[in-house]
């Protein structure tokens, strides 16, 4: 087991020689830091992919300075040796780093295989991997109801941690049990300018005021969490593709304001196919609340449709509409917003003034 062990670097030659002998090589991550069916059955089908698979985990060090001191409840020395007694990992190694990025570009994998589905890592990582011509891979994760329910009633004795997937890094590790909470954001309109059928990255623009506005909630503690209805995809007008680069390029330019966004959600359906995604539907709401472990009654959403605020208003939020993209005028559902503002930043000052008044 102890053979299964290695630094990055030694990693790092090993790969280059496996690639020269056509060996197909696959490299996921995560903190593991109590292990449990979920994982072993992600790990297995992510060998099924590959004939290495190569498997980074997060060191103690990394994982208290991202999820605080508590952190992690198992230590790095006995999480690399659970890791490593897998039959389906062939090599583990421990890193720093919140990111990947440095991971695939030393390994530089046929597959960087994540867990769960679309996240905003998924976006980033993608260009890179895709730069030297690997692939991305996704496997949804199972959501062990059991073990869910084993760790919470352990963690209620003690170290308050329950089990969910980490958001956007597609790490798989334990959560505080203390719920988060979000500023749900509209895409077009609200964070940038509507454009009808916005697919190319060049037409994207930010408004004024939107980076700042969304900086603030990201400072006052909100998860930042977009969430769009995309009916050209359904439509046929552009492809799911064009919509991630039109998100890739969102993502750089707040970037640059030190914005992480936490999630994008987005429905690609037509309004004729009757889904359950499509704003004022709950699913993508309840998807976020699920996976970012969210109280809704402390969330907020904000957009410039009515439709906006109708989700907000089933699901318990505090809503806020903006004067910009339809300004509210699109006339599809009834009822008055919690607040309205001119931009994203009075949106925020607006959600600053009523905790400040609360507390
Ligand atoms: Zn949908």
């Amino acid at each position: 087991m102890q053979d299964k062990i290695k630094t990055r670097d030694e990693l790092q030659v090993l790969c280059k020689e496996w690639r020269e002998a056509g060996k197909k090589i696959g490299f996921t991550s995560g903190a593991f830091d109590i292990l449990h069916a979920g994982h072993v059955d992600y790990l297995e089908k992510a060998k099924t992919m590959c004939d290495i698979l190569v498997v980074g985990v997060n060191t103690d060090a990394s994982i208290k300075k991202y999820k605080g001191p508590d952190r992690p409840i198992v230590s790095e020395s006995h999480r690399i040796q659970v890791v490593a007694a897998l039959e389906s990992i062939d090599y583990v190694f421990t890193f720093e780093e919140r990111r990947n990025q440095k991971n695939i570009e030393a390994l530089k994998p046929h597959y960087y295989i994540k867990a769960g589905d679309y996240s905003t890592d998924t976006l980033t990582s993608k260009e890179i991997v895709e730069k030297y011509g690997g692939e991305v891979r996704l496997i949804p994760i199972k959501q062990d109801v059991s073990t869910t329910e084993l760790l919470e009633k352990m963690s209620s004795s003690n170290s308050q941690s329950k089990y969910i997937k980490e958001e956007g890094t597609g790490h798989l590790e334990s959560k505080s049990v203390k719920q988060s909470h979000a500023a749900f954001l509209d895409r077009d309109g609200t964070i940038n300018k509507e454009v009808h059928y916005l697919h190319e990255p060049d037409k994207y623009e930010l408004y004024p005021n939107s980076a700042e506005g969304i900086k603030k909630f990201q400072d006052m503690g909100y998860k930042i969490i977009v969430i769009t209805n995309q009916p050209g995809i359904g439509m046929g007008y552009f492809s799911k593709e064009d919509f991630y680069r039109v998100n890739r390029e969102m993502l750089k330019q707040l970037s640059q304001f030190g914005i992480l966004v936490d999630k994008i959600y987005f429905c690609p359906h037509s309004k004729s196919e009757q889904c359950d995604c499509r704003k004022p539907g709950q699913a993508l709401i309840q998807r976020g609340k699920d996976e970012l472990n969210l109280d809704l009654s402390r969330s907020v959403i904000i957009g410039d449709k009515t439709g906006d605020m109708e989700t907000g208003k089933q699901a318990g939020m505090k809503t806020i509409l903006v004067r910009t993209g339809f300004k509210g005028e699109d006339g599809e559902f009834p009822g008055e917003p919690d607040a309205w503002a001119d931009d994203l930043l009075m949106a925020a000052e607006i959600i600053l003034s009523l905790e400040r008044r609360s507390m």
